[in-house]
């Protein structure tokens, strides 16, 4: 039994099949000296890398549409191109191993591609580049994307966020990776997803572990590769308690989240995508305070439509059957890239193009979005709210946008709902400034995420200053006792949409405070309305 550690990030005890999903490796095999033998390896790599796309366009086609799924046949077409095919081939004679040929194939075709004027021909290059990484993983015995065939335990590196939305979700009992910060966005999609999963574990991904039976227990931080059967036994019963805990949990199912002395909260729930709505429902969420609209554009070859973001909204709305939605606005940049916005790679990308501060860069991009949101406000409670405001001549300015944007609409004949405009305060500059902000807007939606991380100059992403990344310091308790007074003076209501809404530590805090709103990973809602529950505080 091999027995490691790490940092956990949502709790529950997994137990399943290790799956390895590793990127491209760093060296390749060279060639077994016989040209015969690697060109039968690369006819068989050839034919699982279709096996594995035609799955993947079948799920993909389901999940995101038959556009998307397109992409996919395209690269297909490609395993079978000719001049491909023979540039391989060649080069296999020429003493190369089959991983060596395919890799420096599509390196040359995609430059070739990149090169041309045709736009479409151009975006061809990121395909070829895919589909040819794809064939060499399988040549050194990886696994590409997530095109599991039973449920397993996902052992990886480290996941980005864009890896994580392309989680096939029905298959992953638990994740974990060696490296990752507990603050990361790819912890928060395991909370919304309610996976155990550890961060930051001394796990060896190159360990010959695919296939074995292994244990995640997400309450300790531990986890297990080839359990005795002592460890399976007591990892059982932690399962069963963990299920026993649940069942009480749903005792509070459909009650009012009110305190002893009757003061009211709400509790909604964060997601990243439509069908995350499962969860809102599971975990008996009041609405929803955060859709991280964001993951909509990940995952992608490029921009989705106005149509296609519509739909998404479209789904979220009927699926919340009248319950409120508020949908941020893109917060693309920092850790969540989508390599079509060719963003210029920066120093400091936390502190960059990121947020509001590209959708007032790229008007077109905000416009698109929000024309979808102000359709789909027409179906049901939709309000906005915008990320990383700093300064209240960046409010003004997108609200002037969302005016015309609505004008336009309207003289199109298009309906629109009533729709509430809101902020994150996830800057310590807005928090200061709330007083003027809240006369500016409807609503406030703290991030503390963010808002700790900028307050004590603490990067969330980095595994190593986590000791330092302290959302109860007096600075972020302050500022946030500061936000919610401000926005009461104003006559408008604020909410915490940042993970801290969940620590139960904290709960009376913020009732105290006044918050109006709690929004969190829809796995957490009940046990929050637990504690709401039992608690005795009034807001002062
Ligand atoms: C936050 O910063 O607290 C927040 C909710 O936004 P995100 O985690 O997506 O940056
Ligand atoms: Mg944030």
């Amino acid at each position: 039994m091999i027995q490691g550690t790490g940092r956990p990030v949502f709790s529950g005890v997994a137990i399943g099949r290790a799956y390895i999903y590793k990127k491209e490796q760093a060296s390749l095999p060279t060639s077994c000296g016989d040209a015969a033998v690697e060109q039968q390896k690369f006819e068989e790599a050839k034919a699982a890398a279709v096996e594995q796309l035609q799955a993947l366009v079948e799920e993909t086609t389901e999940r995101l549409g038959e556009e998307q799924a397109m992409i996919l046949d395209v690269q297909m077409m490609m395993l079978d191109d000719l001049d491909y095919l023979e540039s391989i081939e060649a080069m296999i004679k020429n003493g190369a191993s089959a991983a060596e040929a395919v890799k420096e194939t599509g390196d040359t075709f995609s430059a070739a591609f990149a090169a041309m004027d045709d736009a479409y021909m151009q975006a061809r290059a990121v395909d070829v580049k895919d589909v040819s990484s794809r064939v060499v993983t399988i040549l050194c015995g990886g696994k590409v994307g997530f095109s599991m065939e039973e449920p397993g335990i996902l052992v990886a590196e480290d996941l980005t966020p864009s890896e994580t939305v392309q989680m096939p979700k029905d298959k992953i009992l638990a994740f974990v990776t060696r490296q990752g910060s507990s603050n990361s966005h790819t912890a928060i999609l395991a909370r919304i997803m309610g996976l155990p999963a550890l961060v930051k574990t001394q796990i060896n991904v190159d360990d010959d572990i695919d296939g074995k039976l292994m244990i995640v227990d997400g309450f300790e931080g531990t986890y297990y590769i080839d359990p005795d059967e002592e460890t399976v036994a007591a990892m059982k019963e932690k399962q069963r308690n963990a299920q026993e805990y649940q069942r009480e949990l749903e005792t509070y199912r459909g009650k009012e989240s009110v305190t002893k002395n009757g003061q009211k909260i709400k509790l909604y729930a964060n997601i990243g995508n439509p069908s995350d709505v499962e969860h809102v429902l599971k975990g008996d969420a009041e609405g929803v305070g955060l859709l991280r609209s964001e993951f909509l554009y990940l995952g992608r070859e490029d921009y989705p439509t106005e149509d296609e973001l519509f739909e998404a909204y479209r789904k979220v709305v009927e699926g919340l059957e009248g319950r409120p939605l508020v949908i941020r606005t893109l917060d693309i940049g920092a850790d969540k890239q989508a390599d079509y916005f060719e963003l210029d790679k920066e120093e400091n990308p936390a502190l960059g193009l990121r947020g509001i501060r590209i959708c007032i860069r790229r008007p077109k991009v905000f416009r698109t979005q929000m024309r979808a949101i102000y359709r789909a406000s027409a179906l049901g409670p939709v309000g906005v709210m915008f990320p990383m405001i700093a300064s209240v001549w960046e409010v003004r300015k997108v609200r002037e946008m969302c005016e015309e944007i609505r004008r336009e609409m309207q003289e199109e004949g298009i309906a629109i709902g009533s729709v509430e405009h809101g902020i994150m305060v996830e800057t310590p500059a807005a928090a200061v400034i709330s007083e003027q902000l809240a006369k500016e807007v409807d609503f406030f939606s703290v991030g503390t995420n963010d808002l700790t991380q900028y307050t004590l100059a603490v990067d969330r992403q980095n595994p190593n200053l986590e000791e330092f990344y302290d959302a109860h310091h007096p600075a972020l308790l302050e500022l946030l006792r500061m936000v919610a007074a401000n926005a009461h003076k104003a006559g408008i209501w604020c909410g915490i949409c940042g993970e801290l809404g969940a620590d139960l530590s904290m709960t009376e805090t913020f009732l105290e405070m006044g918050y109006d709103e709690l929004s969190v990973s829809p796995t957490r809602v009940l046990e929050l309305r637990k504690k709401v529950c039992e608690s005795e505080v009034t807001s002062k």
